[in-house]
């Protein structure tokens, strides 16, 4: 909360309060807003901890709001959870970013991994694997450069039935990652049932890494664990060298965060990657 909290105060124009009439007047703007077309993806790289080199990107969600400027995820996922608008919300997300990704392959950018969230009602959404399915035909995208981002608390909702949706997803080729790893009460010894590819710590034990001895007992307690069950570990919310300093040296593999930059539309994002392949 600490996290998203700053984070909203800083790079979004819009504090929606949850007065219900401004709910009511949201939730019907934002059935609105997919035909309207004004969702956007933004996108953050991932860095290799060693090289500094991009290994892939991140979609994160806004909505570019006619009136009320641009909207942090936060914002509208949850009502969109609730309404159940995120199912197509998110299809549309997930199309968007495979067909982008694809797009920059063509472009001759080495092969980078696409990760896009999930949230909980979209995991749990007995069409999800199909249109995965459907997605991944229709974009041409390559499975195993798709990665989904499920957090820790979802995963734990229904646990056979999380390991039988990862399962599925994993025989189609496409990546997991569990999202905002220890914030969740995840047993640890049921994590190696799960089909993971990638564990990311979440950005709020980074953030006191420097002051918090806690802190990095946790995140090199979660740097082990992750190793150990073969995964690649990923930091977020990285925002300064010695976080990445200390991270390279406790044997992270991948980090994100505003030390490297922030989330950016694509043509920015393209751009960047420009002067980092030199094309
Ligand atoms: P998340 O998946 O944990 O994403 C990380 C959040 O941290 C993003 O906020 C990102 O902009 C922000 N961030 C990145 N680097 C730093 C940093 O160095 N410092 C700090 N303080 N923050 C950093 P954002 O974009 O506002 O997204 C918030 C959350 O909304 C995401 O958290 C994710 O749970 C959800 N979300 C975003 N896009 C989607 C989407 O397409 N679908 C679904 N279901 N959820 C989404
Ligand atoms: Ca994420
Ligand atoms: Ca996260
Ligand atoms: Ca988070």
């Amino acid at each position: 909360a600490k996290e998203q909290g700053k984070n909203n105060a800083q790079f979004y124009s819009t504090q929606l309060s949850t007065d219900s009439l401004e709910r009511l007047a949201l939730e019907s703007s934002m059935r609105k807003a997919l035909e309207n077309r004004e969702f956007r993806l933004y996108y953050q790289s991932k860095q290799d901890m060693l090289t500094g080199r991009v290994t892939g990107m991140e979609a994160l969600l806004r909505w570019q709001h006619p009136d009320l400027g641009l909207i942090a995820p936060m914002q509208f996922i949850p009502l969109a959870e609730e309404n159940g608008l995120i199912v197509p919300i998110g299809r549309w997300v997930f199309n968007t970013a495979c067909r982008q990704n694809v797009e920059w392959q063509m472009q001759g950018f080495p092969p980078l991994s696409m990760a896009v969230n999930l949230s909980a009602r979209q995991f749990l959404d007995e069409h999800l694997l199909g249109d995965i399915k459907t997605t991944l035909e229709e974009t041409g995208m390559a499975p195993e450069l798709l990665e989904l981002e499920i957090t820790e608390s979802m995963m734990m909702l229904d646990m056979p039935r999380t390991v039988r949706i990862l399962k599925d997803l994993k025989r189609m080729g496409v990546r997991i990652a569990i999202d905002d790893f220890g914030t969740g009460y995840s047993s640890l010894s049921k994590l190696k049932d799960f089909p993971l590819d990638t564990i990311k710590i979440d950005g709020s034990f980074i953030q006191d890494l420097v002051n918090s001895a806690e802190d990095r007992s946790l995140t090199e307690a979660i740097i082990e664990l992750g190793k150990s069950l073969g995964l690649t570990v990923v930091a977020e919310g990285v925002e300064s060298i010695e976080q990445a300093d200390y991270l390279r040296v406790h044997s992270c593999d991948q980090f994100q965060g505003f030390y490297i930059n922030m989330p950016m539309p694509a043509t920015e994002f393209e751009m960047s990657m420009r002067d980092q392949f030199r094309r």
